[in-house]
């Protein structure tokens, strides 16, 4: 890892001094063909370990529901090993593995294995992937009294979430494309504050998800993230 972070503010807490460098997306999570300039940010020692737990978890869960090709390479290649090496993971997911009847890309039903899955670790994790981006593409740290959000939605809330979010005037857009679609992700940052921005990401071509069957258009799992002060979102919760 290149020393240039060492001694930079991390931008996960916006506060402690770097020790290391960090792929913003764990290295783990793409083919090792498909690893080449992922984006970096600096890192403390507090913040790397608790990102690394939460990656442990899903660079070895996310391959079971990704649609994408690489997915399934990853899953048969990769993720026994990981196994291997966390027998209590691998006893959780087979105690609660169970079959079910979902629909393929055509809405066709097919018995498939479902696997047990803690959604709020995917949401905690991108969280931090976007703390790294927003410092990333514009050097912005989240003051204190900043927080961001993380919600899973499926593809007919991410139609509802574009509508509302992403067609107001932004300062600046960006996106990403990484291993070949294995991660896709857009985001815009507001005119007046640059610690408010807004992102959506796809992992692994949409996770399938089987919470809401049967209707195949929930299929394609996204996940939105927001950025703003603490206080906007503290009201829309009590107003929800
Ligand atoms: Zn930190």
């Amino acid at each position: 890892m290149s020393k240039k972070f060492k001694g930079q503010r991390c931008p996960y807490c916006s506060e402690r001094e770097a020790v290391t460098g960090d792929h913003i997306f764990a290295r783990e999570f793409f083919l090792p063909s498909a690893r080449a300039n992922l984006p970096q940010a600096p890192t403390c020692d507090k913040c790397n370990n608790e990102k690394s737990k939460l990656e442990h978890y899903l660079t070895t869960v996310l391959p079971f529901g990704g649609r994408h090709a690489d997915a399934s390479v990853n899953l048969a290649s990769m993720v026994p090993k990981r196994l291997g090496k966390n027998v209590r993971l691998h006893r959780r997911l087979i105690a609660g593995q169970q079959i079910v009847s979902a629909p393929d890309k055509e809405g066709k039903f097919e018995e498939t294995i479902a696997i047990p899955f803690e959604g709020e670790k995917l949401e905690q994790l991108f969280s931090m992937i976007v703390r790294g981006l927003v410092w990333h593409h514009w050097r912005v740290y989240l003051a204190d009294g900043y927080a961001v959000q993380t919600h899973t939605v499926t593809t007919h809330g991410l139609h509802l979430c574009e509508n509302l979010l992403f067609r107001p005037n932004a300062r600046d857009r960006v996106q990403g494309n990484h291993g070949n679609g294995t991660f896709i992700y857009e985001g815009a940052q507001a005119i007046d504050d640059p610690g408010i921005t807004v992102w959506k990401f796809a992992v692994y071509g949409g996770l399938a998800s089987y919470e809401d069957l049967p209707a195949p258009e929930s299929l394609g799992s996204h996940l939105i993230s927001m950025t703003g002060p603490l206080a906007a979102f503290a009201r829309v919760n009590r107003e929800a």
